[in-house]
């Protein structure tokens, strides 16, 4: 078995402002190690205290390390509140969803 912590803060583009933000990353994986192409009972694969991770002769640990932080990462990484380029400037933003609501019940 490995048990693999890894902990910190990676700063992330924020895909509505496109600044930066801090995400936490936090992993703690326990993973047992089986032999390449080594078959796995259906228990084994419904075990969710563990993953499976095949080894062949070696392990690159730094590989393993790195595909676990990416594993980790929001595919769209925000900030709870912020807006979009420039609306700071663009004086009183405009909700989209309020001509929306604006248009709801209107016949069409
Ligand atoms: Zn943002």
């Amino acid at each position: 078995m490995l048990h693999l912590e890894v902990s910190g803060v990676i700063p992330l583009a924020c895909q509505r402002c496109l600044e930066s933000v801090s995400f936490d990353i936090e992993v703690d994986n326990l993973l047992q190690l089986v032999p390449e192409g080594a078959e796995l009972s259906q228990d084994e694969l419904e075990d969710d205290t563990r993953d499976f991770l095949p080894v062949a002769r070696e392990l690159n640990v730094v590989d393993l390390v790195e595909d676990e932080i990416l594993l980790t990462l929001p595919v769209a990484p925000r900030h709870e509140k912020c807006g979009l380029p420039g609306a700071a400037d663009a004086g009183e933003r405009i909700n989209p969803f309020a001509t929306l609501a604006g248009l709801k019940g209107k016949p069409n």
